[in-house]
């Protein structure tokens, strides 16, 4: 998108931001702004969620409920405070299994005290009607001991469906610090990852990998003429079409705004065209029709550009290479794909 259309859609959002701040008639903190900013633009559902069900079910909003979305939705801390939420509750858990462990301890060995005791006693024993008072206490001891292991055993259930709540949760953060919220794909910092340990592995063993970058064609127009909301939902369906024409194990990631990086471990050259031509025309054959309205939107294209591993690569090498040939793929015109080979190719006849 040109600065000049950044600048009117931001201040489109940055009024309404205002307009909103004015309505609630609280301090126009940046905080403030740049939650009704988030807001106006609708690029993080949940927050918008969240404030939609209080004004819903209050009619408006207060400095604290303000603070608490911010908390939630925006604050860069708050996987930290996650992490260390879940880091509190399993060392609580930890420390109570111990406790009662330590409880059921001390309970058997004073069953086991009382047990030894008792035999002692019962070896003097020459009255029967004493015998029987005796052996009275003894299951009484007994019915004690049942009771507290009884009750030690919920403890440990319990306590190990907590373990497990808190495991899910540690799964869920760590899912969520790996994945685009948009489009549910892996996000940059995965890609980043995973290119990393993809390029050391090939280096390593010999072995070698694709990878594609690809971009939307002409989607600031798209963009312009239907709406930046409209416009994720595009998003959402090229990664949808870009999943289904993988195989598990190959990773896809959104890269930037509207462009997505694949791997493909063990591919070749010819391999990574065959999924890029899979992609494309997946991605070309689907009518775009608006849900609210039944608008027909018409189609969108995709390019892109493929690289495979060489021995003398680096991440960054590679991903320079795949960016070139997609910007060879837009030059000759979009809505193709285009790879490392072509591009030397096109240098030779003068084309790029
Ligand atoms: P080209 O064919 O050369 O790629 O043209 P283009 O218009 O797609 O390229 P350009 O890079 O100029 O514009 C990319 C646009 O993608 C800018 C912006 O409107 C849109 N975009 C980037 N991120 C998002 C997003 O998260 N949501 C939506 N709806 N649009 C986005
Ligand atoms: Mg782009
Ligand atoms: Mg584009």
């Amino acid at each position: 998108m040109s600065d000049e259309d950044d600048h009117l859609r931001t201040i489109v959002y940055g009024e309404s931001a205002i307009s909103y701040i004015k309505r609630s008639s609280l301090p126009a903190y940046p905080r403030s702004y740049e939650i009704w900013y988030t807001y106006s633009a609708g690029s993080n559902q949940a927050l918008n969620g969240a404030i939609n069900k209080i004004l819903k079910e209050k009619g408006k909003i207060t400095a604290a409920e303000i603070q608490s979305v911010y908390n939630q939705f925006l604050s860069p801390s708050r996987l930290g405070d996650k992490l260390e939420n879940v880091g509190q509750k399993v060392s609580k858990e930890v420390e109570d299994i111990v406790d009662t462990l330590k409880l059921s301890a001390d309970a058997t060995s004073d069953y086991g005290a009382a047990l030894e005791k008792a035999s002692e006693k019962l070896k003097k024993f020459k009255d029967p009607d004493k015998l029987q008072v005796f052996i009275t206490h003894l299951v009484k001891s007994t019915h004690a001991a049942v009771a507290s292991n009884k009750k030690l055993e919920t403890q440990l259930l319990d306590s190990k469906r907590q373990i497990e709540t808190l495991q899910t949760n540690l799964e869920t953060i760590r899912y969520e610090s790996l994945t685009d919220e948009l489009t549910t794909l892996s996000n940059r910092k995965h890609f980043d990852s995973s290119l990393e340990k993809m390029v050391g592995q090939a280096q390593k063993s010999g072995t070698s990998f694709a990878l594609l970058l690809t971009d939307i064609d002409h989607f600031k127009k798209f963009n312009d003429t239907f709406g930046h909301q409209t416009g994720d939902q595009v998003l959402r369906l090229v990664a949808l079409s870009t999943k289904h024409n993988l195989k598990s194990g190959d990773t896809a990631c959104r890269y930037g705004g509207e462009e997505f990086a694949i791997l493909l471990p063990n591919a070749k050259l010819s391999d990574a065209c065959d999924v890029s031509e899979r992609i494309r025309n997946s991605v070309m054959s689907k009518e775009l029709v608006k849900r609210s309205t039944g608008e027909n939107l018409g189609r969108i294209t995709i390019s892109i550009g493929a690289a495979s591993f060489k021995a003398d690569d680096t991440a960054h090498t590679i991903v320079a290479r795949a960016d070139e040939a997609l910007y060879l793929a837009k030059r000759q015109g979009r809505n193709r794909v285009k790879t490392e080979d072509d591009l030397a190719a096109a240098a030779k006849s003068g084309a790029a």
